[in-house]
């Protein structure tokens, strides 16, 4: 009977990723071995300080300071440190001697992905990063494996969960913006610091890691349109639920054609109105979901825990077993094909539907004059309907609107607005919001 080789794992990082990753290496051996034909010796474990309290009892003997030391002798590195360095130098390095890399680190890969790709080619080892778009979710390899004989032409995503916990949070109890995200810091959904979180940023960096694998290009985070959820008000929320929508927070990257068969691809991240029966609109908490539509597979859905340190731990180890069988078997490896140059349009050239939110007079002759001027800008107006409050407190009555355009290119939309403002019947506009999904 032939030997089972043994490959040495580098843990670098054992934080709430990383603890579970290593009981799961030290629990399950013998199953990974039977699924990989190799034995996974985990052969250390880098942390910033010895003395930390661990929420797993590992033991002590397989701590070090020494990262770069452990990184350089393994067959197979994972990275949970997060951050930029000292975890860019670590990757690259345990690349150039020849490991295999798994990593976690959006924020990374977001910031300086292809020359970790292109290193990753060079030194003929595979890079896997799973974990980093919606953690537990299996969705880079179905996009990069399973639709690589397909054409995807659009992504949606709700790839941050505390966004979509707040606007739950809001959708379902009314809460202001600033009073769902206390309770999602309570419940330790948010951090106490959720700039990342709440401005889309974090969306931002899985919206070009999901763009690049899908359209074979490679985005990078300056690619991506990105607007957090800070500006979605209580009102805005409960306009949209009378229409029949709920907002979320979506990532979203699509194929884009002009009539002269020239485009590119729009990647994006701000709030959406999706109808209430739309899959994505049944996600909720701090869920996250990916749907896809591709030409010959059609609409797909992929959904689960987006977050926490078992979950997103079960895709460590999927890309770790799968790097396994790559040494195990031989054969270069693979983190992405670039098949070919597909401009990001910036933000003015993606098309979507709208809705818009307006506090008017009423008065005679006012719907035919909103009316004109998106006829005007070319915005076909898909749905329109008006509420009078004949008990505003300033006793001159008034009208809600509520407008959902056709499909609009952001500058059109843009240039309707700024004319519809311009006109004296025009108490304010309450709400512009982009639409998917109708
Ligand atoms: P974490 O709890 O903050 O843990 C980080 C670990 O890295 C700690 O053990 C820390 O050591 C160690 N570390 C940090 N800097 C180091 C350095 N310079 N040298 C040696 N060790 C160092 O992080 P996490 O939540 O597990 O996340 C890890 C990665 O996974 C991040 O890239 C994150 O974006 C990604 N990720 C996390 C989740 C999630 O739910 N948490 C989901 C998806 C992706 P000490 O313990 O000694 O401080």
């Amino acid at each position: 009977m032939s030997e089972v080789r043994t490959l040495k794992v580098a843990l670098l990082g054992c934080g709430n990723v990383g603890a579970q990753v290593a009981r799961i290496l030290l629990d399950d051996a013998d199953a990974l071995a039977a699924r990989t034909g190799a034995h996974l010796q985990l052969s250390g474990i880098a942390v910033r300080n010895l003395d930390s309290e661990r929420d797993v009892e590992l033991p002590r003997e397989l701590f070090t300071t020494d990262a770069d030391t452990l990184a350089k002798d393994a067959d197979l590195v994972i990275e949970l440190m997060g951050g930029i360095e000292p975890a860019r130098s670590l990757i690259l390095t345990a690349m150039q001697n020849g490991a295999c890399v798994v990593t976690g680190n959006k924020a990374l890969l977001a910031q300086d992905g292809p020359t970790l790709y292109e290193e990753a080619d060079k030194a003929g080892v595979q890079l896997s990063y799973e974990a980093a778009v919606a953690g537990a979710i299996p969705i880079l390899r179905p996009i990069r494996d399973s639709l690589s004989g397909d054409r995807i032409t659009r992504v949606l995503g709700i790839v941050n969960g505390t966004t979509n916990f707040i606007l739950d949070q809001m959708d379902s109890t009314g809460a202001q913006f600033a009073d769902a995200l206390a309770e999602a810091q309570r419940l330790g959904y948010a951090e106490a610091d959720p700039t990342a979180d709440v401005e889309g940023h974090d969306a931002a960096a899985k919206a070009a890691i999901l763009a690049s694998l899908s359209f074979h290009t490679r985005f990078a985070l300056e690619d991506v349109y990105c607007e957090g959820i800070t500006k979605v008000s209580a009102a805005d929320i409960a306009a949209a639920k009378e229409a029949g929508f709920v907002i979320k927070l979506l990532a979203i990257a699509e194929k884009i054609t002009n009539a002269n068969g020239e485009g590119g691809i729009s990647v994006r991240v701000h709030p959406t109105l999706l109808p209430r029966e739309h899959p994505l609109a049944a996600v909720r908490g701090a869920f996250n979901a990916v749907f896809i539509e591709a030409e010959n597979a059609g609409e797909l859905m992929f959904y689960g825990q987006g977050a926490g340190g078992t979950p997103t731990a079960s895709a460590v180890l999927g890309d770790l077993v799968s790097a396994a069988r790559r040494v195990v078997l031989g054969g270069p490896g693979r983190t992405e094909t670039t098949t070919g140059f597909v401009p990001a349009l910036p933000i003015d050239a993606s098309t979507t539907s709208y809705y818009i939110g307006l506090d008017v007079a009423d008065q005679a002759g006012v719907l035919a004059r909103i009316t004109h001027i998106f006829a005007e800008h070319g915005v076909s107006i898909e749905i329109m309907r008006q509420t009078i409050h004949r008990d505003a407190p300033s006793k001159v009555e008034s009208a809600e609107l509520k407008i959902v355009t056709h499909r609009a290119s952001e500058a059109a939309l843009a240039a309707t607005v700024e004319a519809v403002k311009g006109l004296d019947v025009i108490n304010s506009v309450t709400s512009v919001l982009r639409v998917e999904g109708v």
